[in-house]
């Protein structure tokens, strides 16, 4: 059996390495513009990132609208493009997320690679890479090695814009993806062959993407002109929506909502991203306990991913279904909250 990191426990990072960490990370804490006591700039940075935030999405709305009213979007793209996101998010969400990388529950191995195709239909990278990535983040979280962090860039404002853009998408571009060390950190999935499989056909899962929803319109609608505007909204614009949804949990999530428990870093429980990301807008919870299935911890907390794994569970899909227990949250509340 591979051992496989534990993010909430594991660190290969030397005595002094975290020591390192934890003393710049207290510097950055006691002058960054978004920390409560810090206000130099609070309001610019506010700004910037409420642009930053909303734009994309008030941009995407009004271009929905506008072709709606030009006759190049109706309720049937509409449905395609909603469909779209909805299955090949949960992809990421479960699939990717809880069930790959953290293991907060247990499944056939067919409905494991089932849950990876549909996430890998996200074209968010290969699988296996995006998870030994997520290891690498909770790892590390907000730490110096976080493959994503909008906490490490300095002072002031600008800084706070340029590492929220970095945390967002600028990552993308570290060429990271092809550093990671996928041995280390996810040498359970590289021991499943059907995973391995799946992964390897990356390109295609990217290929059937984009063309699925294009053959979708043009059987339904029987027109060549149908067939491009399935793959502009179902193809490309869902992409788009996707992305930027869980790009949203690696930026927004560790910089705006609420902490309600001590997860030791920046990790946020935000209600919109709860919503749009199918529960893992809950960052904070997450953080916490990582391991678990629920996101979500309390009922008024929209998490349709545990819904889904839930229902598994009760129709025998899922099995060893992880959560924290009342004495483990208890544990780690924090006092205000
Ligand atoms: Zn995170
Ligand atoms: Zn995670």
């Amino acid at each position: 059996m591979a051992t496989v990191i534990d993010p909430q426990h594991d660190s290969d990072a030397s005595p002094s390495a975290a020591e390192a960490n934890a003393d710049l990370k207290a510097q950055i804490e006691a002058t960054t513009p978004w920390n409560d006591s810090g206000q130099s700039g609070k309001f610019g940075h506010q700004l910037a990132m409420a642009i930053a935030v909303v734009g994309p999405f008030l941009g995407f709305v009004s271009l929905i609208a506008c072709c709606w009213i030009y006759g190049s979007m109706n309720a049937f793209y509409l449905a395609l493009l909603i469909g779209g996101w909805v299955l090949s998010g949960l992809g990421i969400t479960i699939g990717f997320h809880r069930l790959l990388s953290h293991r907060s529950f247990d499944s056939f191995r067919w409905v494991k690679a089932m849950w990876m195709a549909f996430g890998a239909l996200a074209v968010e990278g290969s699988p296996i890479m995006w998870c030994a990535i997520h290891r690498k983040h909770h790892q590390f979280s907000d730490l110096f090695g976080d493959p994503h962090s909008p906490r490490l860039h300095g002072n002031g404002w600008w800084n706070a814009v340029r590492g929220f853009t970095y945390a967002h998408t600028g990552w993308l571009f570290s060429g990271l993806w092809r550093s990671v060390d996928s041995e280390k950190y996810v040498p359970d999935l590289l021991e499943d062959k059907l995973l391995v499989a799946v992964d390897k056909v990356y390109y295609l899962w990217v290929l059937a993407s984009l063309a699925i929803p294009a053959a979708i319109a043009g059987i339904v609608m029987q027109s060549w002109m149908a067939v491009w505007l399935g793959f502009l909204w179902g193809g490309l614009a869902r992409i788009f929506l996707t992305h930027h949804i869980t790009w949203s949990i690696n930026s927004i999530c560790h910089i705006f909502g609420s902490r309600e428990f001590e997860a030791g870093d920046e990790s946020r429980n935000n209600l919109l991203f709860g919503i749009l990301g199918h529960g893992e807008g809950w960052h904070n919870n997450h953080h916490a306990f990582p391991t678990s299935a629920r996101h979500g911890l309390r009922w008024w907390q929209f998490d349709l991913s545990w819904y889904i794994i839930r229902t598994m569970q009760m129709v025998g899909l899922a099995w060893d279904v992880r959560t924290p227990s009342a004495r483990a949250q208890e544990s780690k509340r924090l006092s205000c909250s």
